[in-house]
């Protein structure tokens, strides 16, 4: 079996049982121990983690006692299927499935090598990152647990052709809608709105649906077990959304205080995808000219201080980076997404905790996010870094 040291940027290959000497270690819900430790583990499963002993002796002791150990990574919002860099190129590797293979292998490694264990797949058209979960699953590709989504819904004639196939109304939904879940798929993705423009503050894509059609999606999905995941920006979009009863909202670009107190209230989470915008502004791009620029600075900065509000007001903040989109790179992008989160004000050891724990109850994953027995030891990573002690209560 498989453990991500993240610190060395590897994955190492452990037997299914040891103990090691650690230098600290952290569970979401408790305090970060930075002290000389050890972790024991039987059949690839954590048994005991704890401090460690003079007693104890040296033997038979994997020497890991630079690094803390922690629950892994999750993001909670990527495109396999593309690559971060050009989208148009991306989009016409989907015709090669033995390029997708390779190009999607490597950024599967990727995460793991960076303590990534977890991803939400947000779709794609031709259903790439479906189908890379299942070579995971069987063992074929190394990389983390992936949830996909398949493919997403949208209206046909708006926003998200390379993300679903589409349907025209919910006429069409009603009679195909069996055959879309028998496809298969973990959660359901909705495209409520259209992408914030970058050229005009405040405009966003045209809303997709009313309240009632939402409405009809989401319950549909629910009845069968799905959590309803929805793209969605701008007042207009959101409000929709939470009508609608959605569980998460995505990217939640100018979403207001009180929508912010209604997603608490209903426990709606949001994951902000601040990574995006932010990255244009600290990545050099020419794509943007200092116009477009100061518009992105305008739309961070009102993003950033909603993350704050929706902190102070206990919203189920996520960490999703929207990996894959131009300038969030698979992997990496997870570390900028959680220094946007602290840019916001969030505190470094709750940012890590959203990181973890918070993702794992967005995507409903049990055994994920917690370093606590029983844990598989592939879930978690082998970190350098500095365990703050910082939290908002
Ligand atoms: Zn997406």
């Amino acid at each position: 079996m498989n453990i991500s040291c993240s610190a060395r940027e590897e994955i190492w290959e452990i037997p299914q049982s040891g103990t090691a000497r650690i230098a600290g270690y952290w569970d979401p819900e408790g305090t970060p121990v930075s002290k000389p430790s050890f972790v024991k583990w039987r059949n690839g499963k954590l048994t005991v983690v704890g401090l460690w002993d003079q007693r104890m002796g040296d033997s038979d002791y994997f020497l890991w006692q630079d690094y803390y150990l922690l629950p892994g990574w999750i993001d909670a919002h990527v495109h396999l299927a593309l690559d971060g860099i050009d989208f148009q190129r991306s989009f016409e590797r989907w015709s090669d499935p033995l390029e997708m293979d390779q190009i999607m292998k490597q950024f599967l490694k990727h995460y793991l090598e960076l303590g990534i264990v977890g991803i939400r797949d947000g779709g794609d058209l031709s259903g790439y990152a479906w189908m890379a979960k299942d070579k995971v699953k069987r063992g074929e590709w190394m990389g983390p647990e992936i949830l996909s989504v398949r493919e997403a819904v949208y209206r046909l004639g708006y926003y998200g052709r390379f993300l679903g196939q589409g349907i025209h109304n919910i006429r069409e939904w009603e009679e195909r809608k069996e055959m879309f879940f028998s496809q298969g798929l973990d959660q359901l993705k909705v495209i409520v709105t259209g992408l914030i423009s970058f050229r005009k503050y405040g405009v966003v894509g045209p809303v997709q649906w009313t309240v009632d059609e939402l409405k009809k999606l989401v319950q549909d999905a629910h009845k069968r077990g799905y959590k309803v995941m929805g793209h969605v920006s701008g007042t207009e979009g959101i409000t929709v959304a939470i009508d609608a009863g959605i569980d998460s909202i995505e990217h939640g670009y100018y979403v207001t205080k009180e929508q912010l107190q209604a997603m608490s209230d209903r426990g709606i989470a949001w994951v902000p995808t601040v990574a995006p915008v932010g990255n244009l502004l600290t990545r050099s791009t020419r794509r943007y000219n200092l116009e477009e620029k100061e518009i992105l600075r305008r739309i961070l900065s009102a993003h950033l201080e909603s993350i704050f509000e929706a902190y102070g007001g206990k919203v189920n903040l996520g960490i999703g980076t929207d990996a894959g989109a131009y300038h969030v790179p698979h992997g990496d992008g997870v570390l900028d997404e959680m220094t946007w989160f602290a840019e916001a004000g969030v505190a470094t050891l709750d940012v890590r905790k959203m990181a973890t724990l918070g993702n794992a109850k967005i995507l409903g994953w049990e055994g994920f996010g917690r370093l606590q027995p029983g844990v598989l030891m592939s879930r978690l990573q082998l970190s350098d870094q500095i365990l703050g002690t910082k939290t908002l209560d």
